[in-house]
């Protein structure tokens, strides 16, 4: 089960920087459809041994406050509902604005656990200053740098407490069931695909407030084919704004993925893959779930003999480097070619759960890297001596080698490639290892 953490605030108080350092590694996605909002933001973060997804709430470029307030304090009482904490954040250099005030009004009533932090503290006279912000009425703030990193560890350290431990179930049960989750944007046909496989009309009954943040587990077990088929609880349209959809339905996305063995990415084959679907799809490689990108409503496409071919080339260039990957053609809509999504998710499955034995690996890669050897590092031949798969979730693979750390990506990346090469890890990340032998 996952752990979610939302950062609220007004504009430019600085949580996209917060963001990039907790997730730690750049990932500015450019909205390049409107030139008002900015995309919301979300990821894994790492911390004292615990993960947890991190939401950037986003939102509104700069501009003055009163115009954007109704907007932001909707995307408070969103996080309030969908989160886990709230990490709040509050500027030192401006001081507390009437935002602020409206919007720890809002997050003080809250059940869920919220950090204030104060955010640009970057010397001691600001340091002084932040005292102001304990006026907002929470028991304890956070003073931080997001720009240079004072201070996050501590504000970590108050998160992660509140994470309850892993509880390592996956190897002590007898048989496991593939769970395969159906993830996507709003529209793109989720509930359709389901309904279509389930034959029948599922009528969910969700509120929007309160306790919607379940996702759905189904046992499927029709045409010799047995999975767990999870879904994101529906939300109610008519009453949701786009945004507010999107940022809800990105949430559940998030737990649904945690749940799921593999990740069913659906996209409107009339969209393309875009920013938010490249963002699914990276988490989830991230996360180490197998995927099979799914392309819907293909009905409505104009197709000649090269269309699925060209359609596929371009989608790979969005997913790369990750491009070893099933892709699908469906229509939920006409029913065409939907037991294939639940085939490819099994044998994508079946993949993950692979375990290769020591000598039939090392029969393989040694003589990979025979073929083609690791580079020359100041004068030192690098040796790979052998390589065992480890007893892990995500596929994993130690080389051990003389000089670990003179083995470079481009050679892993070789590696990585050998192993596609000549076992099937179609669908699959994988992880590789340098160790010291
Ligand atoms: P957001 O709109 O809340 O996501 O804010 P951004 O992360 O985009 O930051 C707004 C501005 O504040 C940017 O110019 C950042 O470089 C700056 N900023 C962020 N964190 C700090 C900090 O710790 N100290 C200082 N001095 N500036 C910061
Ligand atoms: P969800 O929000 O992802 O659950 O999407 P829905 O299943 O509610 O579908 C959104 C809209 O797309 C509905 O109007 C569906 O009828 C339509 N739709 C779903 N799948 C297909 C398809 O394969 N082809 C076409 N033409 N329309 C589809």
């Amino acid at each position: 089960m996952g752990y979610t953490v939302a950062i609220v605030g007004r504009p430019n108080v600085g949580k996209s920087t917060l963001f990039n350092r907790l997730i730690e590694q750049r990932k500015a996605i450019v909205d390049d459809e409107s030139g008002v909002t900015r995309d919301r933001q979300y990821g894994m973060a790492e911390w004292a041994g615990k993960t947890f997804n991190v939401v950037d709430t986003g939102g509104f470029v700069h501009n003055s406050d009163d115009i954007f307030e109704k907007e932001i304090r909707k995307q408070v009482k969103i996080a309030i509902d969908e989160a886990d904490a709230i990490i709040f954040m509050v500027d030192v250099a401006v001081g507390i604005t009437d935002l602020d005030d409206a919007m720890a009004n809002l997050l003080r009533v809250s059940k869920k656990p919220v950090f204030l932090a104060v955010n640009k503290v970057d010397n001691s006279q600001r340091a002084l200053e932040a005292t102001e912000f304990y006026s907002l009425g929470f028991d304890e703030i956070y003073t931080l740098s997001s720009i240079s990193g004072t201070g996050t560890g501590e504000l970590l350290d108050a998160v992660v407490a509140n994470i309850p431990d892993e509880l390592e179930t996956e190897s002590k049960e007898t048989k496991h069931i593939p769970k395969l989750a159906i993830i996507g944007q709003p529209n793109v046909g989720k509930s359709s695909l389901l309904n279509a496989l389930l034959g029948q009309e599922r009528t969910i009954v969700s509120n929007v407030a309160g306790t919607t943040r379940d996702t759905i587990h189904t046992h499927y077990n029709l045409f010799n084919k047995e999975c767990i088929l999870i879904d994101t609880a529906g939300i109610r349209k008519k009453n949701t704004e786009k945004d507010d959809l999107e940022f809800y339905s990105v949430i559940r996305a998030i737990n649904a993925m945690d749940e799921a063995d593999v990740c069913l990415l659906l996209i409107d084959a009339q969209n393309g893959m875009n920013a938010q679907d490249v963002a699914l799809f990276s988490l989830a490689t991230r996360k180490g779930k197998g995927i099979v990108v799914v392309v819907n409503k293909w009905d409505l496409m104009e197709k000649n003999t090269n269309t699925a071919r060209d359609y596929e080339k371009k989608l790979k260039e969005k997913m790369a480097p990750f491009t070893d990957v099933p892709i699908l053609f469906i229509s939920a809509l006409e029913k065409t070619r939907l037991l294939k999504v639940l085939d490819t998710g099994i044998e994508v499955f079946e993949n993950k759960q692979q375990k290769i034995s020591t000598s039939k690996l090392n029969d393989v890669m040694l003589k990979a890297v025979e073929a083609y050897h690791a580079p020359v590092v100041r004068g030192r031949a690098v040796k790979i001596k052998y390589v065992t798969q480890l007893p892990t979730v995500v596929p994993s693979f130690a080389f051990f080698t003389n000089f670990p750390d003179d083995i470079k990506m481009p050679y892993k990346n070789y590696l990585e490639n050998q192993l596609r090469k000549h076992f099937n890890f179609r669908g699959v990340p994988i992880r590789i290892f340098f160790r010291k032998k």
